[in-house]
């Protein structure tokens, strides 16, 4: 087949542009590059994770003709995988805490996941629902729990796609690489990667309040700072599988309103509609590209967009709820 051509929805994923934001770029004096993983064909950065969990389940002989891909997820990790599962004839069963976007859910339901939505509990917690996703799974034939926070599979798909593809696109020129972090894949896979090719490339977590892992990089313990965030699908109290062992320089925390302010100022000068872990990506590498100075190329991720978020993160009025505002 033309190599132009992509071979259905798996063969979609990945291979996102690398976009230059022109405005942040020329205030910081840095190149600030952002990898378009919106684009990916189920919204999101968690195709590739979706995706390579799917395929290693199947290469194990784990999920067969007919099977389930049962799993937990904020949202995107479940869409990803609802489309796949359509496009390989699966079913798909999906938990998610009552606490994520309506769009969201609603969209999982459109694309015919089996969506159960249950209250939002801690990881201790035994009804936390990454925990009953496991339970479902245990108790299903010919079913798979993907399992994205300790299945390593998800890491996997960052290490031999996302960080090759960011390391070709900039030819090599990469100074800094900054990202926020649900399960841990995105930010360890491709860290991994990156600091293979040069071990001076800087790595940074991009954290929001209310997570453990800016402790957890800084002390080497993961331990809670600040209050609730209204980002979605970000920050931890847990070192999962995929996160344990990253080569990571520095974290940073960003609060919510500077989340937020970039998110509008990607919106309303880069013409880029995205989420709000985007936001926290573009505002640390703009924190990295003060701390490095001029001349540098620092490269993040926006990770999904803004659609999924109309009712809370583009609402003035729910916005103010929260103490913040556009
Ligand atoms: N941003 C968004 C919007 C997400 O849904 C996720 C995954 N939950 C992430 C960032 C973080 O990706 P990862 O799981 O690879 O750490």
């Amino acid at each position: 087949m033309d190599d132009r051509i992509c071979a259905g929805f798996a063969g979609a994923v990945g291979r996102t542009p690398l976009i230059r934001l022109a405005g942040f770029s020329e205030e910081s004096g840095c190149d600030i590059l952002g990898k378009a993983e919106f684009m990916n064909p189920g919204g999101s950065v968690k195709d590739r994770a979706a995706l390579y969990m799917v395929l290693d389940a199947e290469r194990r002989g784990l999920l067969g003709p007919g099977g389930t891909v049962v799993e937990g997820t904020a949202g995107n990790t479940g869409i990803g995988l609802a489309h796949i599962c359509n496009a390989r004839g699966y079913r798909c069963v999906i938990v998610i805490p009552e606490t994520q976007t309506r769009e969201k859910i609603d969209l999982l339901r459109t694309l015919g996941a089996e969506v159960h939505t249950v209250p939002a509990k801690p990881y201790r917690d035994p009804d936390n629902y990454q925990k009953i996703a496991g339970r479902m799974a245990a108790d299903m034939d010919n079913t798979i729990w993907a399992n994205q926070f300790d299945n390593t599979a998800n890491r996997q798909a960052h290490y031999e796609t996302t960080g090759p593809e960011l390391w070709e696109q900039t030819g090599g020129r990469i100074d800094a690489f900054v990202a926020a972090t649900g399960t841990g894949g995105t930010l360890a896979g491709v860290s991994r990667y990156l600091k293979e090719q040069r071990r001076d490339v800087r790595c940074i977590l991009a954290d929001p309040s209310g997570s453990g892992l800016y402790r957890y990089v800084t002390t080497g313990h993961p331990e809670v700072v600040g209050g609730n965030s209204i980002t979605e699908g970000i920050g931890s109290t847990r070192v999962t599988a995929n996160l344990e062992g990253s080569p990571l320089d520095d974290a940073l925390m960003i609060p919510d309103q500077e989340a937020v302010t970039t998110v509008y100022r990607l919106l309303h000068a880069e013409g880029l509609f995205l989420g709000s872990s985007s936001g926290i990506n573009v505002a640390a590498a703009m924190h990295v590209a003060r701390q490095l100075g001029p001349g540098h190329t620092i490269v993040t991720v926006l990770c999904d967009g803004g659609g999924r978020y109309y009712s809370r993160l583009f609402n003035a009025e729910w916005l103010a709820g929260k103490g913040l505002h556009a």
